[in-house]
């Protein structure tokens, strides 16, 4: 991690200690009220469990620390996505998605969008950067990409959006704000799954929108309000406590994919890896620059769908779930899902397993 992340992610191991006053808890309560004690109509910090209240502050707290910017809770990645996409586009209006990100914002286009009067326009991550935005409200971004991990130069598209009038929203779920800062590249929006690495343990859905504009980040904020799309007090106290060992449970998954990605490599039976840490991957120009590193996720093909499938279930230390970002190795074949990669391919989302034991059973996995 860079010194600058180390900074932010101190500060948020202790965001709450300033406002504590003598003898009350350490760790945010769980806060399931949904009225507060109302005399007066004005003044409170709270008076209605949809428009806001303390467990949401406290992830929110530490979720501003990590962005730098204004955040928004929501009940998961795609209500953030959606909250994002919604307020800042209306009928009439152009929105630029990848064509190869996650399958289910590609739906969100298809389905809410377009059927609302917004036009929708699909194009590669790795096409974007020459792409022509005139005309374009906002230009959609997810880099690397789900899950086929192309990425795009951030800086280089936010000044073209700009240039263009249009906003740039970046989902970062495949890099969490410690590995990748789109809004410091000038980004006008992250979107992010904080249900993957964020949370990290596989057991709560959650998402954020994260921003510097005040104004947008009202509107933001007063969609969650008008839509209900809230998240859960316990919901939120899992992610809380998640981000607390975000840093550290990255910085294991991360060492570990890369020496996996590179065994995996150089494995006969394995073919098409993409890992972004490696010399030679296409979206290597990225790690160093916008991407403090690889990431923890990896994709490769086996030779079919039944070896692809074999693999997964003889490997022990492997989740078969779909996902990634938790505690535990998970993969899956991706075209199960409809997603435009070969029937063998296999994203592998490494988790925080010690790295040769890990190594050792998809070894065997692989010889089987
Ligand atoms: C998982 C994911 C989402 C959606 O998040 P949910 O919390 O499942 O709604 C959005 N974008 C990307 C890149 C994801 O991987």
């Amino acid at each position: 991690m860079t010194a600058d992340a180390d900074a932010r992610i101190a500060r948020l191991l202790h965001h709450r200690k300033a406002g504590l006053a003598l003898g009350e808890p350490v760790v945010p309560p769980i806060s399931v009220a949904t009225t507060f004690h109302l005399p007066e109509a004005q003044g409170a910090a709270h008076y209605y469990g949809r428009s806001g209240q303390p467990t949401w502050d406290a992830v929110e707290a530490q979720l501003s620390i990590l962005e730098a910017a204004e955040t928004v809770a929501f009940p998961s990645g795609m209500a953030a996505i959606t909250a994002a996409l919604v307020c800042s586009l209306k009928a009439g209006a152009k929105v630029m998605l990848p064509a190869d990100g996650y399958y289910v914002t590609r739906l969100l286009g298809r389905d809410l969008l377009q059927v609302y009067g917004v036009e929708v326009a699909r194009v590669p991550t790795a096409q974007m950067e020459v792409e022509d935005f005139t005309g374009f409200d906002v230009i959609y971004i997810e880099t690397p990409s789900n899950p086929g991990l192309d990425t795009v130069g951030i800086a280089t598209l936010a000044r073209k959006a700009h240039a263009a009038g249009a906003l740039l929203i970046a989902d970062n779920t495949t890099m969490t704000p410690l590995l990748q800062r789109p809004l410091d590249l000038g980004a006008d929006l992250v979107v992010a799954a904080d249900t993957k690495a964020p949370a990290g343990h596989s057991d709560a859905l959650f998402g954020h929108v994260a921003g510097r504009d005040p104004n947008l980040m009202a509107r933001i904020r007063e969609w969650r309000r008008q839509s209900g799309s809230v998240p859960g007090p316990f919901e939120a106290y899992l992610v809380h406590r998640g981000l607390e060992t975000l840093e550290v449970r990255l910085t294991r998954m991360c060492a570990s994919a890369t020496v996996i990605a590179g065994r995996l490599a150089a494995h006969p039976k394995v073919r098409g890896l993409r890992y972004p840490g490696l010399p030679g991957d296409p979206s290597h120009r990225s790690v160093g620059g916008q991407m403090a590193n690889g990431g923890f996720l990896i994709g490769f093909e086996l030779a079919d769908e039944a070896a692809a499938e074999a693999f997964l279930a003889r490997c022990p230390l492997i989740e078969q779930a779909t996902s990634f970002g938790g505690v535990h190795t998970a993969a899956e074949r991706r075209s199960r899902w409809g997603d435009a990669v070969a029937e063998g391919f296999i994203r592998l989302s490494v988790g925080v397993e010690p790295v040769e034991t890990l190594w050792s059973t998809i070894e065997a996995a692989l010889a089987a």
